[in-house]
């Protein structure tokens, strides 16, 4: 699917389901089952657009002992439209005849990256919607998807939603996502301001490419010009998370104007900005 066109179809069916699905809150359930017995195991693991949040590509690359340059280059693609705002990485799917996700393999069992695999993953059969600031006043909340040819609807297996969110894994990536909707909705872009390609660019690497963002902390001088202590130095060698959450404070400050970052007082004005 060209670029623009699968941008396009994620934004119709975004406000499809806004408009028409059924909603379903934590308590509420619903009936299925995936499993190896299937007879459609694995078919859903190719020709889909799945897209990866920051703490997806976190973790993937660490699970596969890559830096975020080379995981995003090896792994994703990433199409960008006109009325797209922020960048989202897809996984790039095979070459082959079902367009197969890189990180499937039957004969291995499945997802070879299972207890990493991304947040989209493993939310399906649920989605998961939180109206914009455009429609303040109503409630995140869950619906179903069933993706034609799923069997695992048939299953006959009752399940709480609360209770495939906690045997998913999905919390800890639920608060990632969060930190990382804050970042995105942030009043700056609230108010239809884009950013300029330069700042995409900043963007992209304080979410993204957490590699790159690491050496533009610890080998340019911005230890020069930001305050920033030694344990938290210390912290941003070694502790993506703890990269991930100063990245997110510096773009506040950097892009937004926020005031989440201390100038040094011998730090030239002019170089910061
Ligand atoms: S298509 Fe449905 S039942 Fe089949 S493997 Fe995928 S999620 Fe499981
Ligand atoms: S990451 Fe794993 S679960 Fe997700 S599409 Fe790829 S193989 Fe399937």
């Amino acid at each position: 699917m060209p670029d623009e066109e699968a941008v396009n179809a994620r934004a119709r069916f975004e406000k499809q389901v806004l408009d028409e699905a059924p909603r379903l809150g934590r308590e509420d359930s619903f009936e299925f089952g995936c499993h190896p017995g299937v007879a459609c195991f694995g078919d859903c693991c190719g020709d889909v657009n799945i897209v990866l949040t920051p703490y997806d590509v976190l973790r993937l690359k660490n699970r596969l002992g890559l830096g975020s340059e080379e995981f995003l280059e090896k792994y994703t693609i990433l199409p960008f439209s006109k009325d797209q705002r922020l960048p989202a990485p897809l996984i790039r799917m095979g070459e082959d005849g079902k367009k197969s996700c890189p990180f499937l393999n039957l004969e291995a069992g499945g997802c070879t990256v299972y207890e990493d695999r991304p947040w989209a993953c493993r939310m399906y059969p649920l989605g998961y919607a939180k109206p914009s600031d455009a429609e303040v006043g109503e409630e995140a909340f869950w619906f179903l998807m069933e993706e034609e040819g799923c069997l695992g609807f048939k299953e006959n297996t009752r399940l709480k939603v609360a209770d495939w969110i906690r045997d998913q894994g999905i919390e800890e990536y639920d608060e990632w996502g969060e930190k990382y909707r804050r970042l995105a909705v942030d009043e700056y872009l609230a108010k239809d301001k884009d950013l300029s390609p330069q700042q995409m660019q900043m963007f992209f690497m304080g979410t993204y490419e957490l590699d790159t963002f690491r050496r533009f902390v610890l080998k340019s001088s911005f230890l020069d010009r930001f305050e920033v202590s030694e344990d938290e130095i210390e912290r941003l060698k070694e502790d993506d998370e703890a990269l991930m959450e100063f990245a997110f404070r510096f773009l506040r400050f950097s892009l937004f104007g926020k005031q989440t970052m201390t100038i040094k007082d011998n730090a030239v004005p002019e170089r910061t900005q």
